[in-house]
């Protein structure tokens, strides 16, 4: 197989392949926080991060979201379709967490009425500012379309997700996606959806099943994305 590495990132590395469109995605071991500052390895954390996406993106395919993934070829490698990635993280909130509930100053914890989408735009050297749908425009990160696009996919992707993880007795908090253009424009989800990505709280406890154990230092990431993926075998 050709191993062209055309792109790492704090969490894969991304190669070439010999089909024509098709990316090679390798998930590492590493967990990173306040923008790449902190940084640990976990083993097996490239693995869970990998089966759970692959899972997670076949479940969202047979719902009709279409997304990049193709298939998981190994334990810690999938197959994607080549995208243009549209500069923006796209999060969802079902219940206040992180950063809004610093930013709006309520408790994490408080339930939305209505989901929040919101846009940051995917700058490192800027910390990934919150922006808004005229910064987006203004920056051609997406056209007025595009951006209606993002937001009724996302919810639609909230959706079947809320869904998934409540047969997983698992409240779905708060979660990111990434989007790209294939060659003919059209808008397909991308990156991966995993704990890194997501806020995932136990029904029962509220115990946190996500990348906060590390962010914050309370438990072991390891066994926390473990507990996720067994729960998820048992439901897709
Ligand atoms: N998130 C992410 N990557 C980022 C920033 C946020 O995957 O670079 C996810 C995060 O895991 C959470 C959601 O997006 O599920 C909302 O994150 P928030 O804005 O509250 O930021 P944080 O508190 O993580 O800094």
């Amino acid at each position: 197989m050709v191993a062209n590495l055309l792109y790492e990132g704090k969490a894969k590395r991304l190669f070439s392949t010999e089909q024509d469109g098709v990316l090679r995605v390798a998930y590492k071991d590493d967990a990173t926080a306040l923008n790449g500052e902190r940084k640990e390895s976990f083993a097996s954390k490239g693995r869970l991060n990998n089966e759970i996406t692959s899972r997670i993106f076949t479940y969202l395919n047979d719902a009709g979201i279409k997304s990049h993934f193709v298939e998981q070829i190994s334990d810690t490698e999938q197959l994607v379709r080549s995208v243009e990635i549209i500069p923006l993280e796209v999060v969802v909130r079902n219940v206040i967490a992180g950063s809004l509930a610093k930013r709006l100053g309520v408790p994490e914890g408080t339930p939305t009425k209505q989901p929040i989408v919101e846009f940051y735009y995917k700058e490192d050297a800027l910390n990934d500012p919150f922006i808004n749908d005229a910064h987006v425009l203004y920056l051609e990160a997406a056209t007025e379309d595009e951006i209606a696009i993002l937001k009724a996919s996302a919810l639609a992707v909230n959706d079947a997700l809320k869904e998934m993880f409540a047969k997983m007795n698992i409240t779905l908090i708060d979660f990111k996606l990434e989007f790209g253009r294939d060659k003919d424009g059209n808008i397909l989800l991308a990156d991966e959806i995993s704990p890194d990505t997501c806020r995932l709280w136990d029904r029962d406890t509220n115990a946190k099943l996500d990348k906060d154990v590390f962010r914050r230092n309370i438990g072991n990431l390891t066994a926390v994305y473990e507990e996720v993926l067994k729960r998820l075998k048992e439901v897709v």
